[in-house]
C-alpha cells in the first residue's frame, strides 16, 4: 500500500486526486457538505507541499454527457469557502478548459475538473474507451492519489485505471477507511458483535455470510428480521417479508448455531397497523405479531437486551438501522443501540458505523461523530470489504507492489 510521503517530493509537481465530492444538492444549494469537508485535509495536505492540485469527482448519474444539473461548479465554489483559497474551476473534465486550467495552476493552487461522468469513458465497461479517458486524465498530471473512498469497489477509470498509469498513492481518507475495516476482519478484538438492519436481508446476504466466519455475536433488527423470525417459525403479519430468502436465512441460522456464533433477535417489536408516524402502534411480543400489523422497530425489551450484549464487546461494527427511524414512533431502538455504541467506544471498544443511512440515522438522532470510533464514509464500498470482495481502487495499488 503506497502512501503520500512515498510520492516524493511534490513541490511544483500536477497531482491529480480523486475524492469524494458526490453530495447531496436541492438546486444549486448544497445540502450537506459533510463529503467536501471529509475531503479537505488531503488536499490542504498536497497544497501545503507545494503541489498544483487537480481535483476530480463525480456527482449523481449524468449519462456519460454533460448535463447542468450534475455540474460541479457549486462544489468548486463550497470547496473553496472551505479551503479559504481560489479553486479554479474546469468545465469539462480533459478537454480545453481543463488544459488551461491546470496550466494556470501556480504551486499549491487548487482546481477542480467537472464531473467525470460527463464522459462515457469513466465508467465504461469497456476497457478500451476507459483506459483511454484515464490516459487523457493521466496527461493531465504527474502523479495520482486515490482519495475517494466511497468509489474504491468501482473499477472506473479515475479510481482504477489511473493507477496503473501515474505513480500513484493512496490518500489518508482511504488509508484511515482501510486501517478500521482491516481491523474488523483481520483479529479483531474479542468479544465481536454485529450489528445489522435496515431494510433487505438481500441487501447484505454477503455481508452476512462472510461476518458469520468472524463474530462471535450477530444481532439482528430493522425491516431484514422478520425474515428471520419468519424462518424460526413466527408469524410476521404485514411485515417486511422476503419469502425467497427463507431458505438462506435458515441455512445462517444453522450454520451460526454450528459455529458457536451468538443470533440474538428481537424479543418484542412495535407494530403498527400502517407505513406511518400516524399509525395506531403497540409493543408486542416477536412471536406474536398479529396478522394485521407491520413490525417498524425493535420494542424496549429487545433494546435493553441489544445493549446488554453489546456492553462487554471490545469491537462493534453496526450497519442498518433498527426501524424506521425517519419517523419518531419508530427511532427508540435504532437510539438505543447508537446509545450502547457510545457507552463501547467509551470503555475502549472499537465501534464502527457503516452504511449510508446508518450514518444518517446517528446524526439526526443527536449522536457527535466522535462519539464512536469510526463512521465510514463508503457504504456500499465499506460492505464489499466486509464481504471479503477484491476492491479494483484498492487492489491496484497491490498490483503495482515492486
Ligand atoms: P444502510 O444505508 O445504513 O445500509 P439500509 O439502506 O439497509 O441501511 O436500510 C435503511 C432503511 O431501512 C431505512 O430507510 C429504514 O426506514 C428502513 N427500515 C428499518 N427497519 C424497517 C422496518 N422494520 N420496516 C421497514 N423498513 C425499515
Ligand atoms: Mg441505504
Amino acid at each position: 500500500m503506497k502512501t503520500l510521503a512515498e510520492l516524493g517530493d511534490l513541490r511544483g509537481k500536477r497531482v491529480l486526486v480523486r475524492s469524494d465530492l458526490n453530495v447531496p444538492l436541492d438546486g444549486q444549494t448544497i445540502t450537506d457538505d459533510g463529503r467536501i469537508r471529509a475531503s479537505l485535509p488531503t488536499i490542504q495536505q498536497l497544497s501545503e507541499a507545494g503541489a498544483r492540485v487537480v481535483v476530480c469527482a463525480h456527482l449523481g448519474r449524468p449519462k456519460g454527457a454533460p448535463d447542468p444539473q450534475y455540474s460541479l461548479a457549486p462544489v468548486a465554489a463550497r470547496l473553496g469557502e472551505l479551503l479559504g483559497a481560489e479553486v479554479a474551476f474546469a468545465s469539462d473534465t480533459v478537454g480545453e478548459s481543463a488544459r488551461l486550467t491546470v496550466e494556470g495552476l501556480q504551486d499549491g493552487g487548487v482546481a477542480l475538473l467537472e464531473n467525470l461522468r460527463f464522459n462515457p469513458g469513466e465508467t465504461s465497461k469497456d476497457e478500451g474507451e476507459r483506459g483511454a479517458f484515464a490516459d487523457e486524465l493521466a496527461g493531465l498530471a504527474d502523479a495520482y492519489v486515490s482519495d475517494g473512498f466511497g468509489v474504491v469497489h468501482r473499477a472506473q477509470a479515475s479510481v482504477y485505471d489511473i493507477a496503473t498509469r501515474l505513480p500513484a498513492a493512496m490518500g489518508g481518507l482511504v488509508q484511515a477507511e482501510v486501517d478500521v475495516l482491516q481491523r474488523l476482519t483481520s483479529d479483531p478484538e474479542r468479544p465481536y458483535a454485529v450489528v445489522l438492519g435496515g431494510a433487505k436481508v438481500s441487501d447484505k446476504l454477503g455481508v452476512i455470510d462472510n461476518l458469520l466466519g468472524t463474530a462471535d455475536r450477530l444481532l439482528i433488527g430493522g425491516g431484514m428480521v422478520f425474515t428471520f423470525l419468519k424462518a424460526q417459525g413466527h408469524e410476521v403479519g404485514k411485515s417486511l417479508l422476503e419469502e425467497d430468502q427463507l431458505d438462506t436465512v435458515t441455512e445462517y441460522l444453522e450454520r451460526a448455531q454450528r459455529d458457536g456464533v451468538e443470533i440474538v433477535l428481537p424479543t418484542d417489536v412495535v407494530a403498527a397497523t400502517a407505513f406511518s408516524a400516524d399509525a395506531d402502534h403497540e409493543v408486542v411480543a416477536a412471536d406474536a405479531i398479529p396478522a394485521d400489523r407491520m413490525g417498524l422497530d425493535i420494542g424496549p425489551e429487545s433494546s435493553r437486551l441489544f445493549a446488554d450484549k453489546l456492553a462487554d464487546c471490545r469491537t462493534v461494527f453496526w450497519n442498518g438501522p433498527m426501524g424506521a427511524f425517519e419517523m419518531a414512533p419508530y427511532a427508540a431502538g435504532t437510539e438505543a443501540v447508537g446509545r450502547a455504541l457510545v457507552e463501547a467506544t467509551k470503555g475502549g471498544a472499537l465501534t464502527v458505523v457503516g452504511g449510508g443511512d446508518s450514518a444518517a440515522a446517528v446524526r439526526q438522532l443527536g449522536f457527535a461523530d466522535s462519539d464512536f470510533g469510526h463512521i465510514s464514509t463508503g457504504g456500499g464500498a465499506s460492505l464489499e470489504y466486509l464481504e471479503g470482495k477484491e476492491l479494483p481502487g484498492l487492489s491496484v495499488f497491490d498490483e503495482q507492489e515492486g
